[in-house]
């Protein structure tokens, strides 16, 4: 059993016995180790540093009836998805149909004719970004912090059940192609895109986009999980832009040092 303390549930907003809740799924940070190597946690990178840690990001957040949820309405289908280590099963899946467009390493995949459960990922896509707003976790830097604001409460809404999907919330998702991006997994965090702010979630493979508002551009819009309307799935190695931010942040190191 896990440690619980009583005390105000995020979700449900009900007093109860609060778990220890994880930031990504238990499962993510358990298919990070590499159980061969001498240490075989994962290596976490930061702005200061890196080094191997079996810490996991987790706080007193949720109460159990939430977080069955959680797990019911999406991390139980996205743990039969993602880079397992051996098998990619969406991505997999995905291979065995023509793409829409391609573009060098790109593909765009609109309305795949494989089976998939969008709603499940959307409900997880939301339940992380979520979480990550309603709760300052331990490690991700500040300036890189992911704030849903006046969308918090919406996503609430939904997420316990008692909302449907909120407006103005899109969603889009990348399968990485790269091995890098598929044996990594990334905290959410934020960035600025062409002027507008961007959430990303990186976990063994799946690279989740959010961008909340009215002022979102079309062009975001079009290409996404969305409830309605056209539904894609992108492909792209991803290893790039991963070996670019590592470039960076040693620098920061070398720097700092
Ligand atoms: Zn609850």
């Amino acid at each position: 059993m896990s440690p619980t303390r009583v005390g105000t549930c995020k979700l449900c907003l009900r007093s109860s016995a609060l778990q220890r809740s994880h930031l990504l799924p238990s499962f993510v940070y358990k298919l990070l180790r590499e159980p061969g190597l001498p240490n075989p946690n994962p290596i976490v990178v930061t702005n200061r540093a890196e080094y191997p840690s079996s810490q996991q990001t987790t706080a007193y957040l949720l109460c159990r009836t939430c977080e069955d949820l959680f797990s019911k309405n999406g991390e139980k289908y996205i743990r039969q998805q993602v880079f397992d280590g051996k098998r990619f099963p969406l991505l997999e899946r995905l291979r065995t149909v023509r793409p829409s467009q391609a573009k060098g390493k790109l593909f765009i995949y609109r309305e795949p004719a494989i089976e998939v459960d969008w709603e499940r990922l959307r409900y997880f896509a939301l339940s992380i970004f979520w979480r990550a707003s309603v709760h300052q976790w331990q490690r991700v830097p500040l300036d890189n912090w992911v704030r849903l604001g006046p969308y918090e409460e919406p996503m609430r809404n939904y997420l316990v059940g008692t909302a449907p999907f909120p407006q103005y919330i899109y969603l889009r998702l990348i399968l990485c192609a790269g091995l890098l991006a598929q044996g990594a997994a990334q905290e959410p965090l934020t960035s600025l895109k062409q002027g507008f702010r961007v959430h990303e979630l990186t976990m063994r493979g799946l690279l989740f986009y959010l961008a909340v508002g009215r002022s979102v551009p079309s062009e975001f819009k079009q290409v996404g999980l969305g409830e309605q309307g056209d539904r894609f799935l992108i492909v792209d190695d991803h290893d790039e832009t991963i070996i670019r931010r590592y470039s960076a942040m040693k620098r920061q190191h070398s720097s700092t040092t």
